[in-house]
């Protein structure tokens, strides 16, 4: 297989040109990397009747010949991990450290979501009654990633999908469609054909996946304003739907912290993957003890990451993964300079050089109902806001329509979890940060989502619940 050319759809297991293409462009260079095929409609139909057809043996085949094959990827993916993540760095932009963390993630959680089962649980089980409830496949699945994880989001949803019993059809997002497209050729030597398939394409093909009828399931990572758009337009036949959105996850910096020590893991709360993270730390409030101490470590420590193309070794930062996004970051820079805000790090976006490239900013102290403190920017560009009273910063932190995630940090351990507690958050992290398991429930609390990935909850969110009654008595007909 070769990782450079060849870009195709998967469908019913078999490579498929489109008429039309689109490029995909390197957010370092600017350049286009590739051509990747659009799908047309007629196309989308084919292949959600291919997944309907492969459906029932697949649903029927032993749950431990599921898991091998979903081992087998694991394999696979693992026998190229090198090219993958070469590919993420040219398509998504992000160095090789953090490609390396997304593709060995990915074939950490196929190979433990590949263990994963839902024995039937029986409720009662008397001389004259047995009561058991059992997990049944959905049947298809349409499976939506955004472009900031878009390996990792993908087998998030294609390893609890497949482990359970469903047959899943894959839309990357147009922006990162390249290792996704790689991903479905190379399950197909593992799986039987309509069992995965993978189709590329922009928008539209996500409102045709949504609303199709033949899709019993939406599993979607993205924005909350797409998350919604989802959930109206999979009501038509009443789509099962996991949504896994948008977050602005605030971190809470206690008096009592080392301010060296905390502000390389505060930095890389907020900063890792370029700060396009779902997860990120989005707000930092820091105790006004401690304030100014903790922001000059982190602009100090900050100045020490370089922030470039990820395929030069040294790069810690790459660039802004695709335009649009890096358009909607600079309004965040021209928001704060109209406002006056004050700047400790950066400010200044630089582009006369190709690639979209944003410098690691960090805003002093901006008003708490500010752009930047309420919305998500999904960039480079942190406000660090000062705190003094524990009541006051519990609210604050959850006066926002999200609950993603959030982490508090501090050396008085009940203190840390007393606030912890109160946060409005799927995922609270103490004295930590980014900490994630196949084991482990993660989704969004308010319009962070619905649902959760991993662990059984997730696994769950593929199968339907089945109770099965049976009246033992033998004069009971
Ligand atoms: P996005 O919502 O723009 O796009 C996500 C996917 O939805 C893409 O594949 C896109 O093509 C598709 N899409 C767009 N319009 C659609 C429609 N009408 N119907 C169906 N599909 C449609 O998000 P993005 O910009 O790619 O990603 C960034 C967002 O994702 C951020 O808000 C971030 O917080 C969120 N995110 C959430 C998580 C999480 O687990 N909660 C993880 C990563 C990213």
């Amino acid at each position: 297989m070769r990782f450079d050319s060849d870009y195709v759809l998967t469908v019913d297991g078999k490579p498929e040109t489109t008429a039309a293409t689109a490029g995909a462009i390197n957010p370092a260079t600017g350049e286009t990397i590739a051509q990747v095929p659009v799908t047309d409609r007629a196309t989308v139909d084919r292949a959600v009747a291919a997944a309907r057809a492969a459906f029932p043996a697949w649903a029927a085949t032993p749950l431990a010949e599921r898991q091998a094959a979903v081992t087998a990827l694991a394999d696979r993916l693992e026998a190229h991990a090198e090219e993958f993540m070469e590919l993420l760095t040219r398509e998504q932009g992000k160095p090789r450290a953090g490609a390396e963390w997304e593709v060995l993630g990915s074939v950490i959680w196929l190979r433990e979501i590949a263990k994963q089962s839902l024995p039937d649980e029986v409720i009662e089980d008397t001389d004259t009654r047995w009561v058991v409830t059992r997990y049944t496949p959905l049947g298809v699945v349409g499976g939506i990633t955004p472009w900031n994880f878009p390996i990792l989001l993908a087998v998030w949803k294609i390893a609890p999908a497949l482990v359970s019993g469903n047959t899943i059809v894959v839309k990357p997002s147009p922006f990162t469609p390249l290792c996704t497209l790689k991903l479905g050729e190379l399950a197909q030597e593992v799986l039987p054909p309509g069992v995965f398939s993978v189709l590329s394409g922009d928008d539209e093909l996500g409102e045709w996946i949504t609303s199709h009828p033949g899709i019993d399931k939406i599993a979607f990572t993205g924005s909350t304003e797409t998350g919604k758009a989802v959930m109206r337009s999979a009501a038509g036949n009443l789509k099962r739907l996991t949504l896994e959105l948008g977050g602005n996850d605030p971190a809470i910096v206690l008096p009592d912290v080392d301010p060296k020590k905390v502000a390389p893991q505060l930095f890389w709360a907020a900063f890792q993957n370029n700060a396009q993270f779902c997860n990120a730390a989005k707000r930092l409030y820091i105790h006004d003890d401690i304030y100014d101490a903790v922001r000059d470590e982190l602009v100090a420590y900050a100045r020490t990451v370089k922030v470039g193309d990820g395929t030069d070794p040294d790069t810690g930062l790459g660039p802004i993964q695709n335009k649009p996004q890096f358009d909607k970051v600079k309004e965040y820079f021209d928001d704060c300079k109209a406002n006056g805000y004050t700047f400790a790090l950066g400010g200044e976006i630089d582009e006369s050089q190709p690639g979209w490239f944003v410098p690691v900013t960090i805003v002093d102290n901006p008003p708490e109902d500010s752009r930047l403190v309420r919305e998500e920017p999904f960039g480079p560009i942190l406000p660090l806001v000062r705190w003094s009273d524990e009541e006051d910063v519990i609210a604050r932190a959850n006066d926002t329509e999200w609950g993603l995630g959030a982490s508090v940090w501090g050396r008085d351990l009940p203190r840390v979890e007393r606030i912890g507690r109160r946060i409005d958050a799927g995922t609270v992290w103490l004295n930590a940060v980014h900490q994630y398991s196949p084991a482990q429930a993660f989704g969004g609390h308010k319009q962070s989502g619905i649902g959760c990935e991993n662990s059984l909850h997730g696994l769950m969110e593929y199968t339907n619940w089945q109770t099965i009654t049976l009246n033992k008595a033998p004069d009971a007909v």
